[in-house]
């Protein structure tokens, strides 16, 4: 069987389940999405009181603007843990000499995309797909099982979560009103922090400039005085560590 055909055949076959998959689970309800690589968690929300949470691995991404599909396997961006179950495609394509289920990376359409999308279904098994819209990027996500609200991974998810808008949910951070990404002004931290590290209850990642510092062993530590000094600010992970990286050079 050639490519086209075998490709064709999946893709048929996936749009009956995947109708069956979203009636039943109501997918297309949730108007928001939401999820966590780490965790290869998703929810699906119209508020708090309205919502799903789903595993998935994640099969691929199609880029908008470069018109082209790469697999969760290649891309160096994705940090799954269970993408590497999609190599199972690869093996595949390999075994029937199918150039697109091989090449981490090339030009492709929407149409090969859900193509890519119902081989990994048909060699992964999975319950159905979502597809994560964005303005640049479509994922793929094969979703996997449905996780109940009160699983210790939907509890991690919910933890110390901000919205930012450069960066999406991520973990919260804490940093004085001076640190910027303009003049570098020192990085001192509560502790010693690396970005993606597990925190111990009650630990958050803090930091703040010299002159805060400077402050704070005048005041003997951090109180009603130096703490109106640093004016301390909520951020997420992602830019506490962008301004640990421009922040620490002096
Ligand atoms: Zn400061
Ligand atoms: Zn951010």
């Amino acid at each position: 069987m050639d490519y086209e055909q075998f490709a064709g055949e999946k893709c048929h076959e996936l749009m009956r389940i995947q109708e069956e998959f979203k009636e039943k689970f109501g997918i297309d309800h949730y108007e928001h999405w939401t999820y966590d690589a780490e965790l290869e968690l998703l929810r699906l929300y119209n508020d708090d009181n309205d919502q799903l949470y789903l595993k998935y691995t994640p099969v691929g991404t199609f880029s908008l603007k470069s018109e082209t599909w790469m697999w969760s396997w290649f891309n160096e961006h994705s940090i799954e843990p269970s993408k590497d179950n999609v190599l199972a495609v690869k093996d595949f394509g390999i075994e029937k000499d199918y150039s697109k289920l091989i090449d981490g990376t090339f030009p492709a359409d929407e149409y090969d995309c859900w193509e890519f999308a119902a081989i990994a279904f048909d060699i992964l098994d999975g319950m159905g797909l979502y597809r994560v819209a964005t303005e640049k990027l479509h994922i793929y996500m094969l979703i996997i099982g449905i996780v109940s609200e009160n699983s210790s991974d939907v509890i991690k998810f919910n933890q110390k979560k901000v919205e930012c808008k450069s960066h999406g949910l991520s973990r919260a951070a804490f940093v004085c009103q001076h640190l910027d990404l303009e003049h570098p002004k020192g990085f001192e931290e509560a502790f010693e922090t690396y970005k993606g590290m597990d925190l111990d209850e009650g630990d958050d990642f803090a930091a703040w400039c010299n002159e805060c510092e400077k402050v704070r062993i005048q005041h003997d530590g951090w109180n009603e005085k130096s703490e109106e000094f640093a004016k301390i600010k909520l951020i997420c992970e992602e830019c506490y560590f962008e301004l640990k990286k421009f922040n620490s050079t002096v």
